[in-house]
């Protein structure tokens, strides 16, 4: 048994087992811990500081998560866009295929609740047909493994799974998302990553809420993957009470780039249900992204997107830099707040070197000029 499996052995599912850990209400416990399955690994049960804290938050069951009268089930529609079981087909070059549905840890606010935990979803048969439905779509270029975590599956499995996919020929590459950097680092043995790097050109897109997450493991563990040349990509769920704050994302991102990761996406809260408790209004998570954009690395700045209910798949949103637009010229509103202006080809008055002053009337014209509107 190699280290992580031997943690991952010795992780908290039963109510009895938190409680040596915590006082908790057992049977309000209870009553959510047989709908969502808890799993809680004592590597990451050791990174709670306080009762209720950011980590807390993440892996504690919590009663209004059965209380929750709001949320889908299945809020991305993955079950629609579904050719074959366990796998999604939304977009037109890329799949996502789960491979397990097991997890280091159950994140109390998962979009897949409805699956992970559960035995029996994903199977060696269904894995096979999602290979086999890739094989004979050939305008699938690029497969995201997810789960579930990939990366739980043992290094023979993962392997028997990279392996077909490769073999592929119209694929070009292969991602894979998992939170293991953060929720069980132990798990990126010197073995997973020489394996993984046999299939070139592969992706990691990992998952980091907040900095009290950023231990010297999970630094270890995203420095051995960017070592083996695989690119680190996170995303960053906003969560009520545990990120929603620019301090913290900054923080997050900033230190993200130092463990070679950089921030892929910021998502919106997905309308799940069982974790609307867990949900910010898009005006926050829009003011966060205002509040990165300029002031740090552009690097560390994420796609702030929202994964739309009924399968629309993600959206990214920006904060409105646009003041106005026509074929003229476009005026803008920079990160400070300034207003600037970019002539268009058509125009061929010379550019003026200062910030342009704009009149409270052509800032309300605004809403006419729509980006790309004909006249
Ligand atoms: C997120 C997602 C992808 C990958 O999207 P990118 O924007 O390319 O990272 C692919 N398929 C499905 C169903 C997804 O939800
Ligand atoms: S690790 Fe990912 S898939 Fe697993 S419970 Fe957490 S968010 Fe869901």
């Amino acid at each position: 048994m190699e280290e992580w499996q031997d943690i991952l052995s010795r992780s908290i599912t039963r109510v009895s087992e938190l409680k040596t850990y915590f006082d908790v209400d057992t049977q309000k416990t209870r009553r959510v811990v047989n709908k969502y399955p808890m799993r809680i690994n004592p590597y990451f049960i050791d990174l709670i500081q306080n009762r209720g804290d950011v980590i807390w938050k993440q892996c504690i069951p919590d009663i209004a998560e059965i209380e929750d009268p709001f949320g889908m089930k299945d809020p991305l529609s993955e079950e629609v866009d579904s050719p074959v079981v366990n796998l999604t087909h939304r977009y037109p070059d890329r799949v996502l295929l789960l491979v397990t549905d097991q997890c280091a840890i159950y994140c109390r606010f998962c979009t897949r609740k409805r699956k992970v935990g559960h035995k029996f979803v994903v199977t060696d048969d269904t894995i096979r047909a999602g290979i086999e439905y890739i094989r004979k779509t050939k305008k699938v270029r690029d497969v995201v493994l997810s789960g579930g975590d990939p990366l739980l599956l043992t290094d023979k499995k993962l392997e028997w799974i990279l392996k077909s996919l490769k073999e592929i020929r119209h694929i070009d590459i292969i991602r894979i998302g998992t939170r293991i950097p953060c929720t069980l680092p132990q798990r990126v043995t010197k073995r997973l990553t020489k394996l993984l790097k046999k299939y070139h050109p592969l992706y990691i897109n990992t998952h980091f809420n907040h900095p009290n997450e950023l231990t010297k493991e999970a630094q270890i563990a995203c420095e051995k993957f960017a070592d083996a040349g695989i690119p680190l990509g996170n995303q960053t769920v906003l969560l009520r009470g545990i990120n929603d704050d620019p301090d913290i994302i900054k923080d997050l991102f900033r230190k993200l780039l130092t463990f070679r990761v950089k921030p892929y996406y910021l998502f919106q809260s997905d309308f799940v249900r069982g974790a609307n408790h867990f949900r910010t209004t898009i005006q926050e998570g829009l003011e966060i992204m205002r509040k990165l954009q300029g002031y740090i690395s552009g690097l560390a700045v994420p796609h702030f997107a929202v994964d739309m209910p009924g399968g629309g798949g993600k959206i990214p949103l920006l904060p409105n830099y646009i003041v106005k637009i026509n074929n003229r010229e476009i005026i803008m509103r920079n990160y400070k707040g300034r207003i600037y202006r970019y002539p268009q080809i058509t125009e061929l008055t010379p550019v003026s070197e200062e910030p342009v002053t704009v009149t409270q009337q052509e800032l309300f014209t605004e809403v006419e000029t729509t980006v790309g509107a004909k006249k």
